[in-house]
């Protein structure tokens, strides 16, 4: 209830200050200097929706919406199409996506490439079930599983080590929104979460913005501070990664549903979405994914 109050009371902040023309969040450098992003560049990035399934569904569940999702996205193109399944069910949706436009991925990996680590999964396993995607540094794993920006970088080097293309997962807690760190706090993801690629390996990543006091509550954050916050990270990403910044998407997560989708996707530094509830069933999934029809 806190929780909800806390974030009712800053979406009407954030309505006010857009208002009257003054942004809540504060830049600390020279970063908007930068210029990147131009109206070709957003073109040429393929919209990617997500959808990040957690610890939700058997494997028989996992098939039956996959089944009907199948069906209700064969038309669909312009938008690829990625599921996260839970591990269990990674092998048997992997046989009945194949021949589909239904890209899947893991939720997590363990950098190391085999031995004694009991419960873990390798990146050769993931790659072995069929993915070509995975999640890493979602805020639950930061949250619940002790995950760092030092195991994330680690994670992304052995993921792309085995051919695997990461979707990394950044974003400002409750407690950095609420003392006006969220740039700083998304700097710092960035700087020693993403350090150390070749600019080959920078372009080929996705980036996730979520705000982690807006996951899973039903309110987003508005389009317009979304974009901003996306403009931020394209630019601090030009900072480290130089034309790696123009090539890669970055998605937006955190309550996004068919409703809302649109508004987000109309902002030139949103390249798609990581979605959670929405995505569990086939029919909210899908009319999502058409946003645009
Ligand atoms: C998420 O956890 O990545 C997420 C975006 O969840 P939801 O869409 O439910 O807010």
């Amino acid at each position: 209830m806190k929780r909800l109050i806390i974030v009712a009371v800053f979406f009407v902040f954030t309505m006010l200050s857009c208002a009257v023309g003054k942004s809540v969040i504060k830049p600390d450098s020279d970063i908007f200097t930068i210029k990147t992003n131009s109206p070709s560049d957003k073109i040429s990035r393929k919209v990617l929706m997500a959808g990040n399934w957690k610890m939700n569904k058997t494997v028989s569940e996992s098939l039956s919406v996959i089944k009907t999702l199948k069906k209700a996205v064969s038309d669909v193109k312009d938008v690829e199409i990625l599921i996260f399944p839970s591990y269990t069910a990674l092998q048997a949706i992997n046989n009945e996506t194949k021949d589909s436009n239904i890209n899947i991925g893991a939720q997590n990996l363990f950098w190391e490439a085999k031995g004694a680590f009991t419960g873990e999964i390798s990146p050769a396993m993931i790659k072995d079930t069929g993915c070509s995607y995975v999640l890493i540094g979602h805020s639950e794993r930061r949250q619940y599983f002790g995950e760092t920006d030092e195991t994330v970088n680690k994670k992304i080097k052995a993921a792309m080590a085995e051919g695997l293309i990461p979707i990394v997962c950044i974003g400002e807690t409750l407690k950095e929104m609420e003392t006006n760190v969220t740039f700083q706090a998304i700097e710092k993801h960035m700087k020693e979460g993403l350090a150390g690629l070749t600019v080959e390996q920078a372009s080929s990543l996705v980036i996730v913005y979520e705000p982690v006091w807006a996951i899973g509550t039903g309110i987003p954050v508005t389009p317009d501070r979304a974009q901003e916050t996306h403009a931020f990270i394209r630019k601090i990403y030009a900072k480290m990664y130089k034309e790696a910044a123009d090539k890669i998407r970055i998605l937006y997560g955190a309550s996004v549903n068919p409703e809302n989708v649109s508004a987000f996707m109309k902002k030139p530094d949103i390249d798609g979405s990581l979605v959670g509830k929405a995505s569990l069933e086939a029919e909210s999934f899908s009319k999502l994914i058409k946003y645009s029809k």
